[in-house]
């Protein structure tokens, strides 16, 4: 069964999703946005074993706990980025534009593509590419929970910002149209920032996109 954990952590109030399948154990970090070690404390407290993390976007917000979470594993963990957002990783999230600095992040291991299939135990997830927000963005949608993972793409009756360097507004508005608004009504949407949402109430009541 999959179990979601989801820590408010940082000054942007980042949601970090511990999941795990709780048959195996396996864990997964979303998005470790920073306090590295209490993340591994939790995943502890659970008895799960970390060993993936999956970046929505390589913003510094979403990766700034990496560093810190992968020293508390014992094995190096698979890191999940797509290729679009690895300039945006190498310079650590583009924190230099916010005026703070973050340690550099070891390098992704896999490089994500639209549909990449990703499991936790036997729970299957897919990688769906959702460009706008930044160029690499990606969501991670479980169907048979009905559960997606969607970063910065969209929030409770909000969107992400195109305003920063790569970001594109109509890229964004097509991402939300097709890989999103396509998914079941009912699906879960559990967003970067603040509360969770559902694909049929945004498809009613975003207001910018409307389905
Ligand atoms: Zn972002
Ligand atoms: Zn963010």
């Amino acid at each position: 069964m999959l179990q979601i954990v989801a820590l408010i952590l940082g000054q942007l109030a980042n949601n970090t999703y511990l999941i795990a399948d709780s048959d195996s154990c396996e864990a997964a970090v979303i998005d470790p946005a920073c306090d590295g070690h209490l993340i591994a404390t939790e995943a502890r407290q659970r008895c799960w074993q970390v060993g993936q993390i999956w970046i929505t976007h390589a913003h510094f917000d979403h990766i700034g706990g990496v560093a810190d979470l992968v020293r508390e594993l014992e094995k190096p963990p698979m890191i999940a980025l797509h290729p679009n957002d690895r300039l945006l990783w190498d310079t650590q999230g583009g924190v230099s534009l916010f005026g703070v600095t973050l340690p550099a992040s070891p390098a992704p291991t896999i490089e994500l593509a639209e549909r990449t299939p990703l499991h936790l135990g036997r729970i299957p997830f897919e990688t769906r590419h959702t460009p706008g927000h930044t160029p690499g963005h990606c969501v991670f949608y479980c169907a048979p929970d009905g559960v997606c993972f969607c970063g910065d793409l969209i929030f409770q009756n909000s969107v992400g910002r195109t305003d920063l360097p790569g970001g594109d507004w109509r890229a964004l508005e097509t991402s939300i149209r097709s890989q999103v608004f396509v998914l079941p009504d009912e699906t879960r949407l559990l967003p970067g920032h603040g509360p969770e949402t559902t694909v049929g109430h945004e498809k009613s009541e975003n207001p910018f996109v409307q389905a």
